[in-house]
């Protein structure tokens, strides 16, 4: 007695290898019928003996490819067709997009075992790949995930790799991007007018040379620009530095492989697994003693490391003995350069040579940047690798778009139970990364051909993403930048229940006008209460507080001392000129917002110890403060709580105390630290909520997370941290989509 069986599989099945695989079951079990990849994912009809059909059906998700994952099945017993073969159908195009676009994948075993063999047809081949591997994300133009789909498109396949391509038992049957020496892209190395200097693998030694002799090499990668210099030499790392706009900002390190990486960082074993993974980030790492390289994170105890993720950055990197500096191809906070002509212009001030290549890059993929805290790899900016895999929620969501904040902005999608979260964008400053802004959130209406029934954005009125929002013609929702790191956290953890979150960040505009960034929130996606926050301090001069953090020591000061400050001021030697001045923002307000900053209370202390008095980037001054912390000193700061308001002024007179004492930077730190940790456990326990959340930017300083986590759990409380987004304002467009939805469902 012959059956049919139908199954519907959505999630990671396009572009993984999963039709191969199910032919190749199919024919085992004898099974005869189709597969065909749809908008949806992959759909599969089987006929034959309904054992075999069963086994089919366990089978399919038991084995299926290493980088598949079905996230939602269905399965129908159909009236049975006599039907004799088994085949694979060309894709079907119609219907609703939901089918996963898989992230860019760091190249498989095989395919460098390919690129290393010198009898392999793809010997030196820097763009092999197969199914297993290579990318996916950053050339995908629309669905289904098909070649013509692809920017691969303009390349048309020799016999060699047709024939691959089309043989379904091979590793590289219907692999998009496939493409050998022949038929492929081709790889060049250009000098700074664009003439060709060298073609080939000679144009790969050339560009090692030129790394080797400290010149600035901007290679195309994956999913953009790299700036690389020789990292161990302390003149090209400067000039680079110099070249960029970017004095002081840790710069990531691509090392040839766990090994070399292990000279310049201790490595775990969860760390080597993610280094090693498809995934392939940035991990951030702690520094061995002997440093070898200098300059390249001056003031971190931490270094950014990550490995090859393809063969042409493995086979550039074996003409160098020293690991590289890899850093965004831009400049300053602009976005990345994904082509070879826009990159000879606007990197013309910083390359000295460019390795450049024909395969377009249909969107820019940054580079993940991942830690390990608390027992997990988490990320702290997420795009290649990761993005632009969903967040699945427990629910039906309505189709919503969120546009997130101004820092670090991401945007995110929902359809269904998925929240597509973009690749980082950056930071929406210059008219560069807003254009990337708004190209990102056409791209993904366009990819994932939705039409969203509202647009959430921050409540702050002057963020370019809420000047988008309003001016997009679709209805609003406006949703509280720290209500939205709690959704984001919750969400990110599967967790609907009310929780105690401690939202602390920068700056986020509250409900009542005034600065957040030291919240406890109790609540949900749904509601907040405000159950807690830093006291209220001015911000010096406003945005001038930020990149000149003694401003904001003044003004700690000034609540703590009032006229008592500026003796204080200038016995610590805080840079105070034209008092009257400055005497009119902390006691009148005068260009001086109030804010509730945690940030900004880790920067105001770490500048009356005299670290990052003025700084060049966001979190400077905290990140040195953290860094001077003695790890290992258990005494904290006196912190009182007075009802909803945490009065940080006994810590700040503490912390004068031990500054007049002369008491080290690294004592002064750890109190500090574990002041806030006291004051965090404290809340909780007075609360009683069960499960407390940490979320905003401050949950990546380390200390601060693992002490509070440890406190946290040993007093009993479950503690959530994000685990597949960013605590920073990356993850915030996930927060904005669930408090939207229950703003638009009310
Ligand atoms: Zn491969
Ligand atoms: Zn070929
Ligand atoms: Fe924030």
């Amino acid at each position: 007695m012959r059956s049919r069986l139908r199954l519907e599989l959505s999630g990671a099945v396009q572009g993984v290898g999963f039709r191969p695989f199910v032919y190749r079951l199919a024919t085992e079990l004898c099974l005869a019928g189709w597969v065909i990849n749809d908008s949806r994912g992959v759909l599969i009809e089987v006929e034959g003996d309904r054992r075999a059909l069963e086994q089919f059906a366990a089978r399919v998700e038991s084995d299926r490819p290493e980088q598949a994952e079905v996230l939602d099945r269905k399965l129908t017993w159909v009236d049975a067709t006599g039907e004799e073969t088994f085949a694979i159908r060309h894709s079907d195009q119609s219907g609703e997009r939901t089918v996963l676009v898989l992230p860019d994948l760091a190249t498989c075993a095989a395919c460098l075992r390919d690129v290393a063999d010198p009898d392999n047809r793809r010997h030196t081949y820097p763009f092999t790949n197969c199914t297993n591997c290579g990318p996916r994300f950053s050339i995908v133009e629309r669905l289904p995930y098909d070649r013509p789909h692809t920017s691969m498109k303009a390349f048309v396949m020799c016999p060699a790799c047709q024939g691959e391509y089309n043989e379904p038992l091979d590793r590289r049957f219907h692999a998009q991007p496939n493409a050998c020496s022949a038929c492929g892209p081709a790889v060049h190395l250009w000098d700074r007018r664009g003439t060709i200097l060298a073609a080939g693998h000679e144009a790969i030694v050339a560009a090692g040379a030129a790394l080797a002799a400290g010149e600035v090499l901007a290679a195309k990668g994956l999913g953009g620009f790299h700036l690389m210099v020789d990292a161990t030499n302390t003149d090209a790392v400067a000039r680079l530095r110099r070249r960029k706009r970017r004095p002081a900002k840790p710069l990531a390190i691509m090392a040839h492989d766990l090994e070399r990486a292990r000279e310049l960082v201790d490595i775990s074993d969860a760390a080597a697994a993610a280094l090693t993974s498809p995934r392939a980030p940035i991990l951030l790492l702690a520094k061995r003693r002997s440093e070898v390289i200098t300059g390249v994170a001056p003031e971190a105890t931490t270094l950014g490391v990550m490995l090859p993720y393809t063969p042409l950055h493995r086979l550039l990197l074996e003409q160098v003995p020293f690991p590289v500096v890899a850093t965004s191809g831009n400049l300053s906070e602009e976005p990345i350069c994904t082509n070879e002509h826009d990159a000879l212009e606007r990197l013309g001030e910083i390359a000295d040579r460019y390795l450049v290549h024909d395969r377009p890059i249909h969107r820019h993929v940054d580079d993940s940047v991942m830690w390990e805290i608390c027992g997990e790899v988490r990320p702290l900016r997420r795009a290649r690798g990761l993005a632009p895999l969903p967040v699945v929620v427990r629910r039906t969501l309505p189709c919503l778009l969120a546009v997130g904040a101004h820092l670090k902005n991401t945007i995110a999608l929902s359809i269904g139970e998925h929240v597509f979260i973009s690749q980082h964008i950056g930071d929406l400053e210059t008219l560069a990364s807003q254009e990337a802004f708004t190209r990102t959130i056409d791209d993904f209406l366009d990819l994932y051909d939705a039409d969203p029934v509202a647009v959430a954005h921050d409540l702050h009125p002057d963020y370019a993403s809420t000047r988008w929002a309003e001016e997009c013609g679709r209805p609003c929702v406006p949703v509280q930048h720290h209500h939205a790191h709690l959704a984001a956290v919750l969400a990110d953890n599967g967790v609907e229940d009310e929780t105690l979150g401690f939202t602390w960040d920068g700056v986020g505009l509250g409900t009542d006008g005034v600065i957040w960034g030291g919240e406890a929130l109790l609540g949900n996606a749904a509601r907040f209460e405000r159950v807690a926050h830093l006291m209220p301090f001015r911000l010096p001069g406003g945005d001038a507080a930020q990149r000149e953090p003694w401003r904001v020591a003044l003004a700690l000061l000034w609540e703590v001392y009032g006229d008592g400050a500026w003796s204080h001021a200038e016995r610590i030697g805080l840079p105070v000129v034209e008092r009257s001045a400055l005497e009119r923002m902390v006691a009148d307000g005068v260009r001086s917002p109030w804010c509730t900053s945690a940030g900004r209370l880790f920067d105001g202390v770490a500048a009356l110890t005299g670290l990052g008095h003025v700084v060049s980037h966001e979190g400077q001054a905290a990140m040195a403060f953290e860094a001077a912390a003695d790890t290992d000193a258990a005494a904290a700061y006196p912190i009182a709580l007075a009802g909803d308001v945490i009065d940080w002024r006994p810590l700040v007179d503490a912390a004068i105390e031990d500054i007049d004492q002369a008491a080290g930077i690294d004592t002064i730190a750890a109190r500090f630290h574990n002041a806030l940790v006291d004051i965090v456990v404290a809340l909780a326990v007075r609360t009683g909520c069960p499960r407390v959340a940490l979320s905003g930017g401050c949950f990546q300083n380390r200390l601060l997370t693992e002490r509070a986590h440890a406190r946290l759990t040993t007093a009993g409380f479950e503690v959530l941290l994000h685990r597949s987004t960013p605590p920073n304002d990356g993850g915030l467009s996930l927060g904005q989509i669930l408090v939207a939805a229950d703003a638009v469902e009310q």
